[in-house]
C-alpha cells in the first residue's frame, strides 16, 4: 500500500549575516520581492532579505551583470512579477546560498507534512511512504520519518539497522536529507513462528 505525504513550506530557512542596524550576526529572511537594476542594457538581479528583528534589508545577489539575452523569458517574467515559487525555490537554493557566502540556517525553517499518520503495530503488509516537497527541504530524512511513523530516535535507528525502514533513493536513511522527493518502504513486524506447543 502507498500512502503520499506532501510537505508544505510554512517559513523559509533564513541566512546568518552581521546585521549593520543591530551591529551583530542576525538571522535574515527571504522576503516577497525580488529587486532588478537595469544598467547599460545589463541587469543586476537581487533577493530582498530582512533583519528578524529589526527588519533592514539586505539584498542577496541572484545574478550579476546578465544580459536579458541570456535569461529564459520565462524567468524573466518570474523575476518581473516576484513570482511566489520562484522565490522560495531561490531561498532553499544552497548553490546561490555558497556563491554568496550565507549558508542556509534551519533553525527559522517551518514546514507541515500533510498525509496519514502510520502506527507500526497495525501494519499487516509492507508499506511504500512517498515524500514530496516543492523544494530541496534539506531536513533529515529520519526526522519526517519519524514524525510520520511516530518513532523515537532509537526505535528508528534500530528499524533502518534491522532493515525493516528502507528507502531506494537514500543509502543510509540515518544520515540522508529530504531533497523534493523520497520514497521510503516500511515492513511489518516479522511474525513469530507458530506455536506447535512442543
Ligand atoms: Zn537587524
Amino acid at each position: 500500500m502507498r500512502y503520499s505525504y506532501a510537505i508544505t513550506i510554512e517559513k523559509a530557512p533564513a541566512v546568518i549575516r552581521r546585521c549593520a542596524h543591530c551591529g551583530v550576526k542576525k538571522p535574515f529572511l527571504p522576503s516577497d520581492q525580488i529587486r532588478i537594476n537595469a544598467q547599460k542594457k545589463l541587469l543586476d538581479v537581487w533577493l530582498i532579505h530582512r533583519c528578524m528583528d529589526c527588519g533592514q534589508t539586505w539584498n542577496m545577489e541572484v545574478f550579476a551583470r546578465i544580459s536579458p539575452k541570456q535569461l529564459d523569458r520565462a524567468l524573466y517574467d518570474r523575476l518581473l512579477s516576484n513570482d511566489p515559487e520562484l522565490i522560495r525555490s531561490l531561498a532553499f537554493d544552497p548553490q546561490l546560498h555558497a556563491k554568496n557566502g550565507t549558508p542556509l540556517c534551519q533553525a527559522t525553517l517551518a514546514y507541515r507534512i500533510d498525509g496519514e499518520r502510520l502506527s507500526l503495530d497495525s501494519l499487516k503488509e509492507s508499506a511504500e511512504l512517498l515524500l514530496a516537497c516543492p523544494v530541496p527541504l534539506g531536513v533529515r530524512l529520519s526526522r519526517l520519518i519519524r514524525e510520520i511513523l511516530g518513532l523515537s530516535a532509537g526505535q528508528f535507528e534500530a528499524m533502518t539497522a534491522s532493515g525493516r525502514i528502507s528507502s531506494p533513493d537514500a543509502a543510509d536513511l540515518t544520515r540522508a536529507r529530504m531533497e523534493t522527493r523520497c520514497l521510503v518502504r516500511v515492513d511489518p513486524a516479522p511474525q513469530s513462528p507458530p506455536d506447535y506447543g512442543w
